[in-house]
């Protein structure tokens, strides 16, 4: 079989972006240098794993855990039903935490991703301010072997840590940081979504903030003086979120910031001095 003549049985089966990505990846070429080689023949191992992955994806599995692997931010994560495919709204949370780190914290020390599922935001933190210490932290065992396998695919040093939230934590950080799961249990979600993502890492009862309350509880004792706290909230969380931070840290800066869709999308709580 010829690179075309597999597109075109693709495309029969499933949208045609997603048989070009598939058979890119498995020819480790990208979606464009593919055009340049279409009369090329594939290999009849790969092209019995692409009749294999066109199948997954005819029956509506979604493209990222059929491929196994994503772009983050620039970096490639390794991706599995274990855990939550990243999202495009959480790089906008690690840029903007990126951000105040280089404006507020050069040099910060420490910093824990609670609830780290794939290592997503905790790893590229960790290479863009590599002199930081990065605890990456989950409830799920499975969840965290991705994350190491993650952090060696990037060539970094993490410390995993398994935990409920702050169960198991002794320490105090410089930032904390999560993306934890905040859906509404009763909320009516895509069904790509809620069919094949880990319910565990999507939500958080029945009005969706058990995890914030948990993480904000104890959040004084795991915060060294000055200190940063990044938070991605479901789009309707922002005030809520807002004032458990502030019960909890009177003295600290709130800010809400929002997505590329213009809808409340992160918390950030600060303190400078
Ligand atoms: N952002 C996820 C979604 O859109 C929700 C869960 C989470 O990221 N914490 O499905």
């Amino acid at each position: 079989m010829t690179i075309e003549q597999l597109i075109v049985y693709g495309k029969s089966k499933v949208n045609s972006q997603h048989a070009k990505m598939l058979l890119a990846d498995l020819l480790h070429k990208n979606s464009l240098e593919l055009l340049n080689i279409l009369s090329e023949e594939v290999d009849p191992a790969i092209t019995d794993e692409y009749y294999r992955k066109i199948n997954l994806l005819a029956e509506k599995k979604p493209i990222q855990y059929v491929i196994g692997n994503v772009n983050f931010c620039g970096y490639p994560f390794l991706v599995n039903e274990k855990v939550l495919i990243p999202r495009f709204e959480t790089e906008e949370l690690v840029e903007k935490t990126r951000d105040r780190i280089r404006l507020f914290f050069p040099s910060a020390k420490t910093l824990i991703d609670l609830g780290c599922g794939s290592g997503a935001i905790g790893i590229t933190l960790k290479k863009m301010f590599p002199s930081m210490e990065v605890t990456l932290l989950d409830i799920s065992k499975d969840a965290l072997q991705v994350a190491i396998e993650n952090a060696k695919l990037n060539n970094v040093t993490i410390q995993p840590l398994i935990s409920d939230m702050w169960s198991d934590v002794t320490t105090k950080f410089d930032i904390i940081i999560s993306n934890p799961p905040y859906i509404k249990t009763t909320e009516e979600i895509d069904s790509l979504v809620k069919e094949n993502e880990p319910h565990l890492a999507l939500y958080a009862g029945p009005d969706g903030l058990d995890c914030y309350r948990k993480i904000i509880a104890n959040l004084k004792e795991h915060l060294n003086d000055r200190y940063l706290v990044a938070f991605e909230i479901g789009y309707t969380q922002a005030e809520v979120v807002s004032n458990l931070l502030k019960e909890q840290l009177p003295d600290a800066v709130i800010t809400v910031e929002q997505d590329l869709q213009e809808r409340d999308r992160m918390v950030f709580a600060m303190k400078v001095d």
